[in-house]
């Protein structure tokens, strides 16, 4: 009998700064699958000055979301890609209930997916953050506090030189934050009336442990799919 493999989804979530893109990496390589930030996509338009890019500027800039429409037809686009075919990791979406609603209906239909929720109180948010710094040339992230890099400024990996995001100044972070609460939280509750489908873990926890629990929640559900 031919076994059918339905493509997986892993939904990464949690506020800014709760390690999503820092365990998205390793957990692509891992599962061998691509992984999809929403904010990544956005900055990639910025920097090449396109039509989109212009229109989400502004929004970013000031710490809120991008219209939900937007977000889908990029997001939509780049799932379409051949590498997607198995599955990918989502890191940033969805970030409103509508959005969910719209990967459920549109996007994820035919597949198994997984909500692996980070979870961490505010107060240790504003502080990873300010320090976050991303390489310019391959995305590696460092915090200059708590993960710098052996020389200050330049990538560990490729030597590329290191910058902080526009958006990672504090008062733009407290607006991020504050979004969170007021728009993605109810997606928490969203997968967790799905039976099965939310995991929560810690992220808290040393980078090795928090990692193991990511882990350990995917390969519970690939028993289970
Ligand atoms: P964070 O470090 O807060 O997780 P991201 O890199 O995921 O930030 O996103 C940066 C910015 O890009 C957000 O503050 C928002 O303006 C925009 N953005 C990213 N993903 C989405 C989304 N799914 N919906 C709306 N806006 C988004
Ligand atoms: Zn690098």
């Amino acid at each position: 009998m031919l076994a059918i493999e339905t493509p997986l989804i892993v939904i990464l979530l949690g506020p800014p700064g709760a390690g999503k893109g820092t365990h998205a990496a390793p957990l692509s390589q891992h599962l061998g699958v691509p992984h999809i930030s929403t904010g990544d996509l956005f900055r990639e338009h910025l920097r090449n000055k396109t039509p989109l890019g212009n229109v989400a500027r502004s929004f970013i800039d000031a710490g809120q979301l991008v219209p939900d429409h937007l977000v889908l037809e990029m997001l939509a686009d780049r799932v379409r890609q051949s590498d997607c075919a198995r599955g990918y990791i989502l890191d940033g979406f969805p970030r409103t209930v509508d959005q969910a609603e719209a990967l459920d209906k549109q996007i994820a239909e035919q597949s198994t997916v997984i909500a692996i929720n980070f979870d961490i109180p505010d107060r240790y948010l504003v502080e990873r953050i300010v320090s976050r710094q991303a390489c310019k040339q391959c995305g590696q992230l460092y915090n200059t506090q708590f993960a710098p890099p052996a020389q200050s400024g330049i990538c560990d990996h490729c030597a590329g030189s290191l910058y902080q995001r526009d958006d990672d100044k504090e008062e733009i972070i407290l607006k991020r934050l504050e979004v969170y609460h007021t728009q993605t939280k109810p997606v928490i509750e969203y997968y967790s009336q799905k039976q099965g489908m939310l995991h929560q873990i810690n992220a808290r926890g040393t980078k090795t442990q928090v990692f193991q629990d990511v882990l350990k929640a995917c390969e519970k559900t690939q028993v289970m799919a």
